[in-house]
């Protein structure tokens, strides 16, 4: 075995996304993993005798970044919903795939927010694919940290291809997450657009136990939103976070604001779905009624972003990669896509990576400490102004080269 050597990586801009400016002249010292410290270009004082020096003049020093919402087993583009009915050795093979595109993408933490059943080799038991995924990554520097919920739990109707539970009243419901936390699911995802748009699948205190049971148990609650009544109904069961907010409004922003209820954006799904009226035939990205729908639901899902932002909400950054469109290197397209929606480029940043740690209740994570784990990438250009930086990424601390 090769005992890695203390690492210096020296003189570059640091990008810490509580504030506008990069901390230039910055050089980090790493050791087995760690930020050992962070001291000015000019002043490192002593060396270990054996250290690695690594120049990295004219990059900027970024925390690893957590993507809030994915979906590790599958794989996105424009088929993606059929995707999910592939055999499961070989949505094993895409999340390995996955692992690589997200941590050479500068992503250390996925929430995973869903995955098909298969059959558990170990047991028999038919659980969340991403489970097994987890367990295989546990113990692999390389590989991103996840946090995983299981399956999705959705009313009859919704979700096509027999990926969900599906549960149609309260006492199923409650069953089907039970059965999740059993599972060894992290946290419970809650799939609030019900088979009519304007109806809500659930009452409020058909979710308020769930929300008891999991928070009993541990764990939390998320739930996607796709439409206001199901965004209300999770709002004051008091659901942990809601997944996309397409369709919010002051009420609801407030009410989240002042529970500190999580709204995870998954913007970039429109942009994505924008850019296949070129590069697909599918009558629903190419067509005009198509294009008009995707332009109204994006206009939409801006303004309730901007309405969340303006009453400080507290939001962390997903790209839905693999239950949508989006590819497991593509996190930098949502936080452009939240610059859009008004946060400044820093605040967007903080999103990606400090908001997406507090999300997970992971104390590091998207944080560059002295004394934490050496979880950070290096990109060229200014991430605190210009969110584009992210996509130039040119090396990885936490990846073996
Ligand atoms: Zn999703």
């Amino acid at each position: 075995m090769i005992i890695p050597r203390p690492t210096l990586y020296r003189d570059a801009a640091l990008a810490d996304p509580s504030g506008p400016s990069l901390r230039k002249d910055a050089s980090v010292l790493v050791d087995a993993g760690r930020v050992v410290w962070i001291r000015s270009s000019t002043d490192e004082g002593d060396l270990p005798p054996s250290v690695h020096v690594i120049d990295a003049g004219g990059s900027t020093i970024v925390a690893g970044m957590v993507d809030a919402h994915s979906h590790v087993t599958l794989p996105g583009g424009s088929h993606w919903i059929d995707r999910g009915a592939d055999p499961p050795e070989e949505l094993l093979e895409v999340a390995e795939h996955n692992g690589d595109l997200l941590g050479r993408a500068g992503v250390r933490w996925a929430r995973d927010v869903g995955s098909p059943l298969a059959v558990d080799p170990r047991d028999g038991r038919r659980r969340a694919l991403a489970l097994l995924v987890r367990e295989r990554w546990q113990s692999d520097p390389n590989r991103p940290r996840i946090r995983v919920a299981g399956t999705w739990i959705g009313h009859s109707g919704v979700l096509t291809g027999g990926l969900a539970i599906e549960a149609d009243d309260g006492p199923a419901l409650l069953q089907a997450a039970s059965t999740q936390l059993d599972d060894g699911a992290d946290f419970l995802k809650l799939y609030l657009d019900g088979p009519k748009k304007e109806e809500a699948p659930w009452s409020t205190e058909d979710v308020r136990a769930v929300v008891e049971l999991a928070h009993g148990r541990g764990a939390k609650v998320t739930a996607h939103s796709g439409f206001l009544v199901g965004a209300r109904v999770g709002i004051d069961a008091g659901v942990d976070s809601l997944e996309h907010g397409f369709e919010l409004d002051s009420d609801a922003v407030g009410k989240m604001a002042h529970q500190g209820t999580f709204l995870v954006s998954t913007l970039a799904i429109f942009r994505s779905w924008t850019s296949f009226a070129q590069t697909t035939t599918l009558p629903r990205f190419v067509g005009e009624e198509g294009k008009e729908r995707i332009a109204r639901r994006r206009d939409g899902a801006i303004e309730s972003v901007h309405l969340a932002y303006r009453a400080r909400v507290q939001i962390a950054t997903g790209t839905d990669f693999g239950g949508g469109s989006l590819r497991a290197n593509h996190l930098a397209w949502e936080v452009e896509a939240l610059v859009e929606a008004g946060l400044k480029p820093w605040e967007a940043l903080a999103s990606a990576t400090v908001r997406g740690g507090d999300l997970l209740g992971e104390t590091t994570a998207g944080r560059i400490v002295e004394g934490g784990p050496a979880d950070f990438f290096l990109v060229h250009g200014d991430p605190l102004s210009d969110p584009t930086a992210l996509w130039r990424v040119w090396r990885v601390a936490w990846l073996r080269d």
